[in-house]
């Protein structure tokens, strides 16, 4: 009998269920384990930065690898008596004065309260070979990884604010404009003041050496600007929508 099947058959009402086990999931978990609520973690194993190496700016476990870092947590958590399940939650609806949460694989479970913590998901630049790299040498957060790219040969795809970004970590940095919009006077000034290269034009791959670490963008015109990290500005979509009408 599966973990599931048990908490189903003692129709079991938790105090509270933790849609999402990530940090910001597993720490509530803690929290109210803590305070002697009973806990379920129902997490679908696929957090955000699980492709990077290292989670930093992180006090006290600064560089851990992200997946060890939940780990160590999901151990905390369990600690304290809360329960960490592997499954996806497709459904929460009310259910007299809780809810009712309702798993993929058809499992439910009674809860008094729910804690959504499931995270978001990036919607990278479709850019082909550039969604393979992403976390290792495609990255888009200064303070996750600028330390860790300072001084070397950075692209910036279309983004300004980025490009002002990353130009504290590197002299050598290029703007790719690729598909943004027109740059003003003023930011043109800015960049020149601080040396960051501008290249016009679509990027329509990257280029990877033959260790597999990025050696370039290609353009449309089909030349190709040698960069050893790219940073983009992912957009980003909510983790779908489950929540039924609360009303
Ligand atoms: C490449 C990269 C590197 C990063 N590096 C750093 C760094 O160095 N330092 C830093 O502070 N921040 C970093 N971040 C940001 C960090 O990843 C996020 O701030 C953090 O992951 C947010 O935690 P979270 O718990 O909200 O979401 P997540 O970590 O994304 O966790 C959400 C969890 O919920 C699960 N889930 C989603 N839907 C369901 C469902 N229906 N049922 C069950 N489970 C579900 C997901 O699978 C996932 O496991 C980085 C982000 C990226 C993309």
């Amino acid at each position: 009998m599966s973990e599931f099947e048990l908490i189903r058959d003692g129709e079991q009402a938790w105090d509270v269920v933790v849609v999402g086990g990530g940090t910001a999931g597993l720490s509530g978990a803690l929290t109210l384990a803590r305070v002697r609520r009973s806990v379920l973690v129902i997490d679908k194993g696929e957090p955000r930065n699980a492709p990077a190496a290292g989670a930093h700016g992180v006090l006290g476990r600064e560089g851990i690898s992200p997946l060890e870092l939940l780990r160590l947590g999901r151990e905390e958590v369990a600690s304290y008596g809360g329960r960490v399940v592997s499954g996806q939650v497709a459904r929460i609806s009310r259910d007299g004065a809780g809810f009712r949460v309702v798993t993929e694989d058809g499992q439910h479970l009674r809860t008094r309260r729910v804690l959504v913590t499931t995270g978001l998901v990036d919607v990278l630049p479709d850019v082909p070979g550039l969604a393979e790299r992403w976390g290792r040498d495609v990255l888009h957060c200064v303070y996750c990884h600028g330390w860790e790219v300072r001084d070397k040969v950075i692209g910036v795809l279309g983004n300004f604010h980025q490009a002002l970004l990353f130009r504290q970590m590197s002299k050598d940095v290029t703007l790719f404009l690729h598909t943004a919009t027109e740059l003003t006077d003023e930011q043109w000034e800015q960049l020149a003041a601080l040396g960051v290269a501008v290249v016009d034009g679509e990027a329509t791959g990257l280029e990877a050496d033959s260790q597999d670490q990025l050696a370039g963008v290609r353009l449309a015109s089909g030349k190709v600007v040698p960069v050893q990290q790219l940073v983009v500005a992912p957009g980003s979509s909510r983790a779908r929508v489950f929540c039924a009408s609360w009303a």
